[in-house]
């Protein structure tokens, strides 16, 4: 019988997991399927008694419901604790466990562009919400040199680094003036994304060139911020790596089977109407 997988959000409709999941399904010869699920916060609940009830084998979960949706689970990973919010559902037998893939996904995006160890990396994360607490949560268990969150919201930044050994907290001015003491640059805020693509999270005035600058954001592919990055000699990483890594993972806990990222990738590159790079 055909297994059923889903994305719970809302909105969900412009979502490019449906096409990445069924793509891998069909590679790999697995009899299910991947479908969009718009659920409004106040039937969080029953969507998720919905997953038992209805035996859908797992499930992806997105704004706004990745921190809510814990509440109505049975069991959650270790590091989706830490981080405080779900956005992978695996249905075993009945007993629902969550788990986050978003930190662990871009963290092996982030790998394929770093030429020495994490270890000996100086981070800025630019931004405090749900995105940069997943990725300063595994930066830090990975042994990130030094992490230091910049925030509009200076007091989010704080907040965000007070839960987590080590790592402290900045303005966006102080940061733009600090700038050349950082060898990681990631921009987790939305600032850039379409249709407001002429922004800019923070002046690269100070930027060294021989620094990593990345971007969650996928749309567009090429933000302003890696433009100016790139025109600084900065090496770039777009937020395709992090969308797929985080979907392949979600994969490999619902089925145990590793899909083909590169394949993932240029079919989202190909939604996008951008050259994979
Ligand atoms: P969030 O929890 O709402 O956090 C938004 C962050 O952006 C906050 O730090 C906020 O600062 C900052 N921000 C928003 N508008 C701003 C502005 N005009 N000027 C300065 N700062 C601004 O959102 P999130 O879930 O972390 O997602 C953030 C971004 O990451 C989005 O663009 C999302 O698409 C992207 N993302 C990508 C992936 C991927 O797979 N590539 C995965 C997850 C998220 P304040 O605290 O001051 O409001």
């Amino acid at each position: 019988m055909e297994k059923l997988f889903g994305l719970f959000g809302h909105p969900v409709q412009h979502s490019m997991s449906p096409m990445m999941h069924n793509d891998a399904f069909a590679q790999l010869g697995i009899n299910a399927s991947y479908r969009l699920f718009n659920v409004e916060p106040k039937f969080l609940k029953d969507a998720v008694s919905g997953i038992r009830g209805l035996n859908i084998a797992g499930c992806n979960v997105t704004i706004p419901h990745k921190v809510s949706v814990m509440d109505y689970l049975d069991e959650i990973d270790e590091e989706a604790k830490t981080i405080g919010a779900v956005n992978t559902i695996v249905n075993d037998d009945g007993k629902l466990i969550g788990y986050n893939t978003d930190g662990r996904g871009y963290f092996e995006s982030l790998l394929s562009v770093l030429s020495r160890p994490l270890e000996q990396h100086k981070v800025l994360v630019i931004g405090a919400g749900g995105a940069a607490r997943a990725i300063v949560t595994v930066l830090a268990k990975e042994k990130a040199e030094e992490i230091v969150i910049a925030n509009r919201t200076v007091e989010k930044a704080e907040e965000l680094a007070n839960v987590i050994e080590g790592v402290k907290a900045t303005s966006i001015k102080n940061a733009e003036q600090t700038l050349d003491a950082f060898d990681i640059v990631i921009n987790t805020t939305s600032v850039g994304m379409s249709p407001n693509i002429e922004e800019i999270p923070l002046s690269l005035e100070k930027l060294r060139q021989d620094s990593v600058v990345s971007d969650l954001i996928y749309n567009p592919i090429n933000t302003r911020l890696l433009q100016e990055a790139a025109q600084k000699g900065a090496n770039t990483l777009n937020g395709v790596g992090m969308f797929v890594n985080q979907g392949a993972l979600s994969f490999e806990y619902w089925t145990g089977q590793k899909p083909n990222r590169e394949r993932m990738a240029q079919l989202v590159y190909e939604k996008l109407g951008g050259k994979s790079c």
